[in-house]
């Protein structure tokens, strides 16, 4: 029986998709895994990132073989960032977060040089596909070009595009604080309330990077279609909402994490983790199953002093064992070792939520994070700090219903430090404990109906990915619709 893989094969017009991920974790580590589907449905692939990524990720290129990695040297000193500095992760403070974008602009002109057709494959036929995800599009490219997001289908990209395109769409006349969604989740119609105070802080003119989202924006409307890391059985109408809402076609392939079960793409995705795995392994498999909370605020997230001080009692608190990524300033003494597995610096994160011990995630919904947690079948205690988390919790807690909100109100510095949360923004101690053993509690009815949900949602993201699943088929209409049309578009 031919596969539409096959079909591709024999295909003359095997495109060549160019990846250009923008270099935060958040987006590089999706991108990645994507190069890595569209390497598994035959396709030319290449990757274009600059060297510093690219030797943080050194072991999964050399296992992803099929895909072409080229690589552009980053002008950080430039623009004022330190040596070396080329991920988001690595910026050392937030006022500097401005150069980072400036400096990653300056790679548009050696991009355009490198997109000159002919391809850099010389196997590869027409037509091409870059993918420019959040970098600063190269002025000019001859290239059909696609945007990838890795955020959810619906709120968040559709708001977005809402938010810069029409305003007056998103703030009402009448009602300048809330914006309504109807959704037909389960059967019924749900509005989800959105307050101004929950929306990212960049959709605001006043603020710092308004100009920087709105150029990035810019740049992704004149992108043919989005590619969402989302799966159609998770939220099928938000996805529909986009499409209507940016009037492009939209494919939902993810959840992209579950692109490699190979125990070392796991256990090393976007990153050399900075423990030893086998440590951890061995600490999770002397742990009662699903009794676990893995805390994780993402890749740059960072908790004040105090922050990290009350989140830490609170879990002490509650007797329960867990593992903590920590990336703050804030110190924590570990008073009860059996109990707490600190992680300082990267963590295999989609290896621990794999591990059968874990059963309950505390994060602060950046979106790889959520769905690799619900790809895990691991309900969540969500707790956003701010861009796109607050609309993510909503639809964690609201629409799918497997999460848990621990009660973080508004926005707040991913800094931390004396920029971070301060007096009645903190996350109390008591508001931990209540939040964990809502989550954690076995006996309780509305607990095991969550653990359900999440379950289920669990065996339809792994179905989506399988051959002839949602997200398989999405990939390869994607790929065909590459294919019919070459031609070629100039992205200005
Ligand atoms: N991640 C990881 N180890 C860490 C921190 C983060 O593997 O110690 C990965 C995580 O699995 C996810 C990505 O980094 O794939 C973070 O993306 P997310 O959208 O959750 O949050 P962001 O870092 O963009 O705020």
């Amino acid at each position: 029986m031919e596969t539409t893989s096959d079909h591709n094969n024999n295909n003359n017009h095997k495109p060549h998709f160019i990846l250009i991920p923008w270099m935060a974790q958040g987006h590089f580590i999706p991108m990645i895994d994507i190069a890595r589907l569209l390497s598994l449905h035959s396709v030319f692939v290449t990757v274009i990132t600059t060297p510093g990524n690219t030797s943080r990720i050194s072991s999964t290129i050399s296992r992803l073989l099929p895909v072409h990695f080229t690589t552009l040297s980053f002008p950080s000193t430039a623009t004022g960032l330190p040596p070396g500095c080329e991920n988001l992760d690595s910026v050392p403070s937030r006022d500097l977060a401005r150069n980072f974008y400036n400096a990653a602009k300056l790679l548009r002109q050696p991009l355009e040089h490198h997109l000159v057709p002919p391809p850099l494959h010389q196997a590869a036929s027409s037509p091409a596909l870059a993918s420019l995800g959040f970098t600063p599009s190269p002025k000019n490219s001859t290239f059909q070009d696609s945007s990838f997001k890795a955020s959810p289908a619906s709120l968040f990209s559709a708001i977005t595009t809402l938010a810069f395109s029409n305003p007056m769409r998103l703030f009402p006349l009448l009602s300048n604080l809330f914006f309504y969604l109807i959704s037909q989740q389960q059967q019924q119609q749900q509005q989800l309330m959105i307050t101004k105070s929950e929306l990212p802080k960049f959709f605001d003119k006043s603020s710092e990077f308004y100009d920087i989202y709105k150029e990035l924006q810019e740049g992704e409307n004149s992108a043919d279609g989005i590619i969402v890391n989302s799966f159609d059985e998770l939220e099928p109408e938000y996805a529909e909402f986009l499409a209507k809402a940016t009037k492009k076609r939209v494919w939902t392939v993810g959840p992209v994490s579950l692109s490699s079960e190979d125990k070392l793409d796991v256990s090393e995705r976007g990153n050399k983790a900075d423990i030893n795995e086998e440590d951890c392994l061995h600490w999770l498999n002397t742990q009662v199953p699903g009794s676990v909370i893995y805390v994780s605020f993402g890749s740059m997230g960072k908790l004040a002093p105090e922050q990290v001080k009350e989140l830490g009692f609170g879990l002490e608190e509650t007797k329960r064992p867990f593992i903590w990524v920590m990336k703050d300033v804030g110190k924590f003494r570990k008073r009860n070792e059996g109990k707490c597995f600190l992680i300082r610096g990267w963590a295999p994160q989609v290896m621990i939520l794999k591990h059968k011990a874990v059963g309950g995630f505390l994060t602060h919904c950046g979106w790889n994070s959520t769905l690799e947690g619900v790809a895990a079948g691991v309900p969540l205690m969500t707790w956003p700090l701010g861009a796109d988390q607050f609309l993510n919790e909503k639809l964690v807690v609201e629409v799918l219903g497997v999460g848990v909100r621990v009660g973080a109100k508004a926005v707040v510095s991913m800094e931390g430090g004396e920029k971070g949360t301060s007096g009645d923004q903190v996350v109390r101690r008591e508001m931990v404990v209540k939040a964990v053993e809502r989550l954690m509690d076995d006996g309780d009815e509305e607990g095991k109906k969550r653990r359900e949900r999440v379950k289920e949602l669990e065996e339809k993201a792994k179905r989506a990915l399988m051959i002839g699943g949602s997200s398989w088929l999405n990939l390869d209409l994607l790929i065909g619709y590459v294919s019919e049309h070459d031609v070629v578009k100039l992205h200005g």
